[in-house]
C-alpha cells in the first residue's frame, strides 16, 4: 500500500499522463500509476546507484519495463525537453527541489504540472516557482507518522488563469493583521486560505523551534546574534499573529 503522502501525490497526476518521477528511489508512485493504468508512461531517474537498483527491480518485478523507464542521472538530466507532461519530486529538501529545477529548467518547457513534495524549505520552492513565473494552483498538507508534508502544484503562467501578482498581493486578515509576500512564500497562499489543523500543528513546532533558536541565540555574545535574534523576533511575532487571528 501507497504511504497517504504518495497517494495524495498520485491523485495530483491527471490520467494518461507522461511522468518524472525524480528521486524516484523504489518508483513506488510510478509503478503505483501504471498498474492503475493512470499513466501511459514515465521515468523513474534516480541520481544514487541503490536507489536505482530498487527502482529497476521493483519495475521489472511489476511487469511495467514497458510502461515505466529507470534512469540514472542527476535531476532532470534524465529526460529530453518534450518527453514529459508531468513531473513529480517528493521526499527532499526544498533547496535541492529548487535546485534541480533550476539546473534544469529547460527540460521543462513542454511541462504542463510539477507537483512537488519539499520535507523542509517549502519557502524555497514556492520563491523558484515565482521567480520562474510558475503559478501554483494548489497546496495540500498532511500529517502521517508524526511528520507533516506540503504538496506544491503549479502550471506554467501561460496555461494560468490567474498570476503570481495576485497569488502574492500583501493581504490583511480580518483583525487587520498583515501578511505580506515573505510571510505568503513562508506559509503558503493556499494553506493560509483555508487553514487546516495540519497546517496549525505544523506553525506550532515552527514557533517551538524559533523559541529554541532564540533561547540560544539570547546565550551567545557575538554582536550577530543580536541582528539574527532581532529578525527571529519579528518572524515569530508574525507568525503568531496569524495563527491567532486564523484559530
Ligand atoms: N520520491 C520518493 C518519495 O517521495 O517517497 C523517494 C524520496 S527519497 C527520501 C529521496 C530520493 O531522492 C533518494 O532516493 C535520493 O537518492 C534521490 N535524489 C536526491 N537527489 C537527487 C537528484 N539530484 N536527482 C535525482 N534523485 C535524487
Amino acid at each position: 500500500r501507497l504511504s497517504k503522502r504518495l497517494e495524495m501525490i498520485a491523485n495530483g497526476v491527471p490520467k494518461g499522463s507522461r511522468l518524472a518521477d525524480i528521486g524516484s528511489d523504489h518508483a513506488l508512485l510510478p509503478v503505483f500509476l501504471a498498474e492503475q493504468q493512470r499513466i501511459s508512461k514515465a521515468v523513474a531517474g534516480e541520481v544514487n546507484e541503490g536507489p536505482f537498483q530498487a527502482a529497476s527491480k521493483q519495475v521489472s518485478a511489476a511487469g511495467l519495463s514497458a510502461v515505466i523507464d529507470v534512469r540514472l542521472g542527476n535531476g532532470l538530466e534524465v529526460i529530453t525537453a518534450g518527453e514529459v507532461d508531468v513531473v513529480t519530486i517528493a521526499g527532499m529538501g526544498g533547496t535541492l527541489i529548487a535546485d534541480i529545477l533550476e539546473a534544469g529548467q529547460e527540460k521543462l518547457s513542454g511541462v504542463s504540472l510539477l507537483i512537488l513534495q519539499p520535507n523542509v524549505g517549502e519557502y524555497n520552492v514556492r520563491s523558484w516557482l515565482l521567480k520562474k513565473d510558475w503559478i501554483l494552483i494548489n497546496e495540500q498538507i498532511l500529517e502521517e507518522d508524526g511528520k507533516i508534508y506540503e504538496i506544491l502544484t503549479a502550471i506554467p503562467s501561460n496555461l494560468a488563469k490567474s498570476s503570481n501578482a495576485e497569488l502574492y498581493e500583501p493581504r490583511t486578515l480580518t483583525d487587520g493583521v498583515e501578511v505580506d509576500r515573505e510571510l505568503l512564500l513562508t506559509m503558503g497562499p493556499f494553506l493560509l486560505d483555508k487553514p487546516v489543523p495540519a497546517w496549525f500543528h505544523k506553525w506550532h513546532w515552527e514557533l517551538d523551534k524559533l523559541n529554541m533558536i532564540l533561547h540560544r541565540l539570547s546565550r551567545s555574545a557575538k554582536p550577530e546574534s543580536r541582528i539574527k535574534e532581532q529578525e527571529l523576533q519579528q518572524e515569530l511575532k508574525q507568525i503568531k499573529e496569524v495563527i491567532a487571528c486564523l484559530q
